[in-house]
């Protein structure tokens, strides 16, 4: 199975998102990656959103879907969870790309499902989306840290 990643060009350019939650959520077939876990897949693309389509051009996410399907071959394309969650045009964005490619599916999420981490995305990416001085590294890091006191409490 071949498989391809499309991020939010607004979280790759201004919050400097280097997919690695992604990535880490791939190599170790979990969250929206489990599916796979008894599969042999191979990631052969990742991509960025075209930016914003406005109300009339759902399908200039095609330039960026074009190189995955027709040069890489993808025959699945994960929306990333911060995609999947903050993108208005999500919706059309697979609608466009299922039409346009039918032999291809999209999924929406990578590294989180519905429910879990999501729910600290639209604060998160409202900091780093309106502080010039956000980063998202920092951001992730006092996750973590958060999540592994919480850890070590609950083993008391
Ligand atoms: S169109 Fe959607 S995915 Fe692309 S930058 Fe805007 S919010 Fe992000
Ligand atoms: S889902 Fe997470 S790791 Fe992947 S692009 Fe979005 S913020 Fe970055």
């Amino acid at each position: 199975m071949r498989i391809a990643i499309i991020n939010c060009q607004n979280v790759k350019d201004d919050c400097s998102c280097g997919s690695t939650g992604c990535m880490s959520a791939f190599d170790s077939r979990t969250k929206s990656f489990a599916r796979y876990k008894d599969e042999d897949v191979q990631l052969v693309g990742y991509n960025s959103c075209a930016g914003c389509p406005t109300l009339y051009a759902y399908d200039k996410i095609l330039k960026r879907v074009k190189p995955l399907v027709e040069f890489a071959h993808a025959e699945k394309i994960h929306f990333s969870s911060c995609m999947m969650k903050m993108c208005p045009f999500v919706q059309k964005y697979k609608q466009v790309i299922e039409t346009a490619y039918p032999q291809v599916e999209v999924i929406l999420g990578t590294d989180a499902n519905e429910g879990d981490a999501l729910d600290i995305m639209p604060d998160m990416f409202h900091r780093l989306l309106t502080d010039t001085d956000g980063d998202i590294s920092d951001e992730f890091n006092a996750l973590m840290a958060k999540a592994a006191a919480a850890a070590a409490a609950a083993e008391k």
